[in-house]
């Protein structure tokens, strides 16, 4: 792109904003960063240090409607008044990721879905590294890809990508996409309008040709019609726990299996990662490798010595015999499944907070089988109280993470577990999953 003496206008100073500033900068734009809110002091001394122009308590519309390009932070809506009269005036707006890619000449592996993003791209970026590869991490990870992207040192990059991301993407694309799964979740932003949100998904494989690789569930429902629906035009690689795939991968209770060139198997007794989930978070980045052509060893190694990110179904501690799991970032009603599906001990589930339109029906075949007692844990509990009474016992309700914990303690017995599993946002009692996670794990610590 074309940039030598134009204007561009970076909205938002975040970790991407201020990523997209730097690469602009080296790229030779006139860089103006302009921030509604306040910016933090690190980032603003990383602008000045190179000698980025930039105003933070408002926009100044002279500056901004004078560029020649616009990149937008996704938190920033298409509805905020500068981003409509930018519009107005026919000002191109990308998104960090699009603007980085612009310039990328590294090859991309980018995972999308509404569950099991962070777990499969922390997974195959931890592959890639013991695999000796120079390759960098990025996206909704939390980690510039822009900035990333001007320091020019990796020959691969795995990127997280949400569907806010993937919503401003035009030319952006992916050598191997990724797609984990598509359940309901954030459909207020999609006009509760389903087809937009799995719309927005499908975008990891747009402009893909026929040299790149689509990975997706094959068991997933909503994917496998779509990808019946559209032409595709990557070469297609699914995951299943159902059926055998020649081109792909699959698990059954004993072991794991990829075909992507030579065939590759190991036992699932042996993946670091448990529950039927994760096996399908390992078969997706077990299959982005051996297209790179990984050495099986090297898969084999990796799958068994990752260490999960924290929050999700995370072992905490054995008190007396009784496991405390953290599953914090379970934050909808699918993951909360999975983690329930994955316990095989009687459970004392701690659940509750924002709900945002849950339907726990889903959960009662597994909640009668494996749960015996729950534990609310959010302001307004009458919703879950309402489900569930009549169907487990003992039902209390607490305020606090210390509160829930000790109930716990006092409900489950040696050989049982309690896992905290919410199946919704921590808004209303926490500062956010990670902070409910922390306590949850404190006050275990502290029994
Ligand atoms: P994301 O980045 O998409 O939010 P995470 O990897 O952070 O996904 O996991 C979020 C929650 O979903 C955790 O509770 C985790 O145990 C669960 N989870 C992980 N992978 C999957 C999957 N493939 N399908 C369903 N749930 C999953």
């Amino acid at each position: 792109m074309k940039s030598e003496g134009k204007h561009i206008v970076i909205l938002g100073a975040g970790e991407s904003g201020v990523g997209a500033a730097l690469l602009a900068q080296k790229m030779g734009w006139v860089v103006y960063v302009s921030d509604f809110g306040l910016i933090k002091e690190n980032f603003k001394s990383e602008l000045n240090d190179n000698l980025i122009k930039w105003e933070e308590g408002g926009h100044n519309l002279d500056v901004i409607l004078n560029a020649d390009l616009v990149v937008k932070s996704p938190g920033i809506p298409d509805k905020a008044a500068v981003i409509v009269k930018i519009k107005e005036k026919g000002i191109r707006i990308v998104s960090e990721i699009e603007f980085a890619g612009f310039y990328n000449k590294a090859k991309t592996i980018c995972i999308t879905g509404s569950n099991g993003k962070t777990t499969t791209t922390m997974l195959t970026y931890h592959i890639l590294k013991k695999a000796g590869i120079k390759v960098g991490l990025a996206g909704n990870v939390g980690f510039s890809f822009a900035k990333q992207v001007a320091e020019d040192n990796y020959d691969w990059f795995v990127l997280e990508l949400s569907s806010f991301q993937l919503d401003d993407m035009q030319e952006f694309k992916a050598d191997i996409a990724i797609l984990t799964n598509i359940t309901p979740d954030h459909l207020d932003r999609y006009n509760y309008v389903m087809q937009n949100y799995v719309d927005s998904k499908y975008r990891i494989q747009q402009n893909q040709t026929q040299n790149d690789w689509f990975i997706y569930n094959y068991d997933d429902p909503i994917i496998r019609a779509e990808v019946e629906k559209r032409t595709i035009t990557a070469q297609t690689a699914p995951f299943s726990l159902k059926e055998e795939i020649k081109l792909g991968g699959f698990a059954d209770e004993k072991q794991l299996t990829i075909n992507i060139k030579e065939q590759f198997t190991m036992s699932i007794h042996d993946l670091a990662l448990k529950g039927k989930h994760n096996t399908q978070n390992s078969l997706a980045s077990g299959i982005a490798s051996r297209i790179l052509e990984i050495r099986k060893e090297v898969v084999r190694e990796s799958l068994e010595d990752f260490v999960n990110v924290e929050h999700r179904l995370e072992f905490v501690a054995k008190v007396n015999g009784i496991e405390f799991i953290n599953d914090s970032k379970a934050t909808n009603v699918n993951s909360t499944w999975f983690a329930l599906e994955s316990m095989d001990k009687p459970t004392v589930w701690i659940v509750g907070g924002v709900d945002k339109g849950n339907d726990y029906a889903e959960l009662m075949d597994l909640v009668r089988d494996k749960v015996k007692a729950i534990i609310c844990l959010g302001v307004d509990n009458k919703k879950l109280m309402e489900t569930f009474s009549g169907v487990i016992p003992t039902i209390v309700e607490a305020r606090s993470a210390m509160e829930a914990v000790a109930y716990g303690y006092r409900l489950a017995k040696k050989d049982e577990s309690v896992l905290l599993s919410p199946a919704c946002a921590s808004f209303d009692l926490f500062e956010n999953y990670e902070d409910r996670g922390n306590q949850f794990k404190d006050a275990v610590r502290a029994l």
